[in-house]
């Protein structure tokens, strides 16, 4: 089945075009600044390998819709040759609250709960919404299906999902964890479980690590605790984002910098993590680690150090943590833009956890590459299979597009 997957961001619009049955991608591409000025389109046709670049004005996601199938249809840089070779959209979203537990098919129903989730992903849910209604425009008819960012983690207990905080705040407000980037957790998760050859009394945490950050732990294949919280800010320290702080810091920082929950939120979210442990220096790890590997005469060595060794304690913690609530550990994954590429932030998190039963293979380790496909990483003495798992969100939003299409 030919299905267009679309990841609406707040500003942007990112799409590729599936072949689900030999889960090829035909073509792939962005629009950018979408409502403001200088909005372009890159796209990418990967069958002849041709790329093109056009700034065009782009009001709205609706508008950015139509020029992304303007240039599937293109007779250079398209590949299809009428509308009707698209099925169906999947769609990537990034809050589903409460609301939803796996992927669906999109309906007025599901279209109004969509809307009842814009306070906990505000830049997010008017986008996708924008990004839905677009396809209803260009494409009416065309079946259209969600797949939520939190769904994966609606399995979690109460007892994992809710804050000691005054129960009416959950009632009334829908204050609980509700964990983020599911779709790629679930994905290493479900790769991983293909390695281990069964699913029931598997214990496996996995580590998505990139410019934002979060861990499982996944149990009989079903997640069981997660680091990231109400909102994707908790857990570990992250590019630009704190992770877990002491609550009472933030009326701290509120009243001596004088800022409001805007203000608060913004240095939270925006100038914390790596960029603000180094003073401004680089949100980037590639950044960091050559300011490490400089030395001291880099006048950025010391801050960008102790960025990086905060990121493998809080890593650390969170698997000893994991372990234990799932009474053991059978795999460890590492995915995402830092996890699939940084060696050495592997083996520091990997190392003195023999306790565990971990036991890391330093040069397999070293030897992993962007291109590397699910390389096992710990030696075959190691209780515990620690694998690198390059993560595809956008193949498994087109997976379940096609199984929820076919199923109509
Ligand atoms: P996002 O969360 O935005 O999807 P990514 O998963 O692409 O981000 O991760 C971005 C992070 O991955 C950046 O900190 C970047 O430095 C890091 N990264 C990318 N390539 C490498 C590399 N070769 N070595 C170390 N870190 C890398």
């Amino acid at each position: 089945m030919n299905v267009l997957v679309v990841n609406a961001g707040s500003s942007s619009l990112k799409y590729q075009l599936f072949d689900t049955n030999t889960e090829t991608v035909f073509a792939k591409g962005i629009c950018e600044r979408i409502g403001i000025d200088g909005s372009a389109i890159e796209h990418k046709q990967l069958v002849k390998g041709l790329v093109t670049s056009e700034t065009r004005p782009m009001k709205n996601h609706a508008q950015a819709m139509s020029l992304v199938v303007e240039k599937l249809l293109d007779k250079e840089y398209g590949c299809i040759s009428s509308m009707d070779e698209i099925e169906a959209v999947g769609h990537r979203v990034v809050h589903g609250g409460a609301y939803f537990s796996e992927s669906v098919l999109l309906t007025d129903d599901v279209l109004a709960k969509l809307r009842l989730c814009h306070d906990f992903a505000p830049l997010h849910t008017p986008a996708h919404i924008q990004g839905i209604e677009g396809c209803l425009a260009v494409m009416p008819g065309k079946p259209q299906v969600l797949v939520f960012d939190t769904a994966f983690h609606q399995t979690m207990k109460p007892e994992a999902y809710m804050y000691a905080l005054p129960y009416e705040l959950y009632r009334d407000y829908g204050v609980r964890r509700y964990g983020a980037h599911g779709t790629s957790h679930r994905f290493v998760a479900g790769e991983m479980l293909k390695i281990l050859g069964k699913t029931e009394g598997t214990r496996i945490v996995t580590c998505h690590i990139g410019n934002g950050s979060s861990i499982s732990a996944v149990k009989d294949g079903k997640v069981m605790d997660t680091s990231m919280g109400f909102t994707p800010l908790a857990g570990v320290e992250m590019g630009t984002r704190c992770g877990d702080i002491d609550p009472a810091i933030v009326p701290f920082m509120m009243e001596k910098l004088n800022l409001t929950p805007a203000g608060v939120s913004d240095l939270m979210n925006k100038k914390s993590g790596f960029l603000g442990v180094t003073s401004g220096y680089s949100s980037d790890s590639r950044d960091l680690q050559k300011a490490i590997a400089d030395g001291p005469s880099n006048p950025h060595h010391e801050q960008a150090k102790l960025a990086i060794s905060i990121l493998k304690l809080q890593l650390k913690k969170y698997i000893g943590a994991y372990a234990a609530e799932m009474n053991g550990l059978d795999a460890i994954v590492f995915t995402a833009g830092i996890g699939e590429n940084s060696t050495t932030l592997r083996e520091a998190v990997l190392t003195d956890l023999d306790f565990l039963g971990v036991d890391v293979d330093k040069e397999l380790n070293a030897k992993i590459t962007r291109q590397s496909n699910n390389v096992k990483i710990s030696t075959d003495a190691s209780k515990v299979a620690v694998y690198v798992i390059p993560t595809n969100e956008e193949l498994l939003i087109a997976r379940d597009t096609a199984a929820i299409v076919s199923a109509i």
